[in-house]
């Protein structure tokens, strides 16, 4: 659709890039399920030539999750580690990068057990102090990595400060946008120059398909992305492609009933008296709050909780009935998730001690179900 810059973020995330077919105006824009693509005579090309290149099912949710950023352009993956695999391909022996010490699991291993070997340091720092991202500069820094809200103690950095003092420094600025999704939060225009997206998660939305997205304004960083999904070959198929253009036609719709449903669970929690602590930035006394405020429109559907006595979390993991324990996040399901032993089994205990994912800490990832449903099946878990 050529007028589609100017159209605002529902129409988008419901009509998508090109909006139809082309070729044959369906609505629902079709599953390229071709691996190949003919060639009329020599040099000459639809434009497609092999899926691991270009494929259109995939332009198509590539180009509109670029749109829902404001961005130049998008360029999808298998799995959301996928894509963040790719955007460390950038950097080289010997350079150094600050990371969130609080963040997906995943990601975790990622710098520590694979590209440490390769000579690529890092360090695992509180991004949300922004005097700790200047004291730990040095000359071979390259690059802050930043989950925010984090992952699972939900903190909060200020991303138009960290780009500031990046561009300062000549750093990247690397922002995994996963749990608020463009719809609450676009690092973009707050200075980041790279996004990365596990599709798998809100993006979707059905806790039925792996996705990752990398999303940027720069030329020579898409070059170099797209280059490296090309050589490596961790594409997303048609088909996922397809499944995740269709979660993001109710991504808005999703993102707005499980936050309503997620502030109503906070505030639930927060007064149960076998609660001890309620990590959710949309509560007034969160340290995120004044922050989110400021850098996003919402405050998204993740909720970790402390509970006072350990033996509460194997039985609120045996009693829930409506809310299931499961890893992962995102889905119209509400989910409830025991960090210490699945997300962050990987985090050596003594990191996640200092950030306070211990043996009581549980997390939620609030879907779209009815909310005194989900309130009477915590109340009973809880007991
Ligand atoms: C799940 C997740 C990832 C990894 O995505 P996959 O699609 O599972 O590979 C990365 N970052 C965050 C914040 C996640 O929640």
């Amino acid at each position: 659709m050529s007028e589609g810059s100017c159209l605002r973020f529902e129409t988008t995330a419901v009509h998508g890039d090109k909006g139809y077919d082309p070729l044959t105006g369906a609505i629902s824009f079709p599953i390229y399920q071709s691996s190949t693509f003919r060639h009329g005579g020599l040099n000459e090309s639809t434009g497609y030539d092999y899926s691991r290149l270009l494929n259109p099912t995939s332009e198509e949710v590539e180009n509109t999750v670029a749109k829902l950023e404001e961005a130049k352009y998008g360029i999808g993956f298998s799995t959301g580690l996928a894509a963040i695999d790719a955007v460390l391909r950038l950097f080289k022996p010997g350079d150094h990068i600050l990371i969130s010490d609080d963040l997906y699991g995943g990601t975790f291993r990622l710098f520590r057990e694979i590209y440490s070997v390769y000579g690529i340091k890092h360090s695992f720092i509180d991004t949300t102090d922004l005097d700790e991202i200047v004291r730990n500069i040095n000359e071979n820094t390259k690059a802050i990595f930043i989950e925010t809200p984090s992952n699972p103690m939900m903190k909060v950095t200020d991303i138009k400060a960290a780009a500031e003092i990046a561009k300062l420094n000549n750093l990247i600025v690397i922002v995994d946008n996963t749990f608020l999704t463009p719809y609450f939060q676009k690092p973009l225009n707050l200075g980041a120059d790279i996004v990365v997206h596990s599709g798998t998660k809100f993006l979707g939305g059905h806790n039925d398909t792996l996705a990752g997205f990398v999303v940027t304004n720069s030329d020579a960083i898409k070059e170099k992305i797209i280059y490296y999904k090309k050589a490596t070959g961790a594409v997303l198929s048609p088909f996922d492609s397809w499944l995740i253009l269709r979660g993001i036609k109710t991504l808005h719709i999703r993102m707005d009933k499980s936050q309503d449903n997620a502030i109503k669970i906070a505030e639930f929690l927060r007064v149960h008296p076998k609660v001890e602590e309620v990590f959710y930035v949309g509560l007034p006394e969160s340290k995120g709050y004044v922050i989110s405020k400021k850098q996003s429109s919402g405050f998204g559907a993740m909720i970790s909780f402390k509970v006072k006595d350990k033996a509460d979390v194997a039985e609120i993991l045996k009693n829930v009935k409506v809310i299931t324990f499961a890893e992962s996040l995102g889905g119209v399901e509400t989910l409830i998730t025991y960090p210490q032993t699945q997300t962050h089994s990987e985090v050596p205990q003594e990191i996640k001690d200092r950030l306070g994912v211990t043996d009581k800490l549980l997390r939620l990832s609030v879907g779209i179900e009815n909310i005194e449903d989900l309130i009477q099946d915590l109340k009973k878990a809880l007991g």
